[in-house]
């Protein structure tokens, strides 16, 4: 069956649904990693290639393909709650939190082929390809993607004061 037509019988009929739905429904996709193929896009606009490839009222499907060594920007996903499965690769996600205007790396977590990242709603983080390959990503948001923020994290450098 082709991609579209199982993510509209497994997440299509879902209304307001919890992480744990999003995550279940994506692991239900037979076959997955040869359905994704044809939906992944080379980087354009960002420095990644990110597909949206089913949209209704209630979610967004997105194929995301980070190349090797590259990142996203810190984000949150505005009002969303999402959930990403690995397709390909291994990703690193780097989870923060914002502290009186600072935004600081809280946890790090990886996550391999196969396995879900799950992001509740506020949740501020990053994605990371660390290998020489590339990886690849399917996302589902509910609803879908609005107002999303990004972050600049705090370093060293931005602590000390400056030497005059
Ligand atoms: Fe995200």
């Amino acid at each position: 069956m082709e991609l579209l037509t199982c993510i509209h019988q497994q997440l299509g009929k879902l209304t307001n649904p919890t992480l744990k739905e999003l995550g279940s429904a994506l692991q239900g996709i037979p076959n997955i990693y040869e359905l994704v193929q044809p939906f992944i896009t080379d980087p354009d606009q960002f420095s990644y290639g990110r597909n949206v490839i089913y949209l209704n009222d209630q979610l967004e499907v997105i194929v995301i393909n980070l190349p090797p060594h590259v990142e996203t920007a810190i984000h949150d996903h505005g009002k969303s709650i999402g959930c990403a499965i690995v397709i390909e690769g291994k990703l690193l996600n780097s989870i923060y939190r914002n502290n009186e205007n600072q935004t600081e790396r809280a946890a790090a977590s990886f996550v391999q082929k196969g396995d879900c990242l799950f992001a509740p709603q506020g949740l501020i983080h990053k994605m990371s390809n660390l290998q020489d390959e590339r990886m690849i990503s399917l996302h589902v948001y509910s609803p879908p993607l609005l107002n999303m923020s990004n972050y600049q994290e705090q370093t060293a450098s931005d602590i000390l004061p400056d030497v005059v």
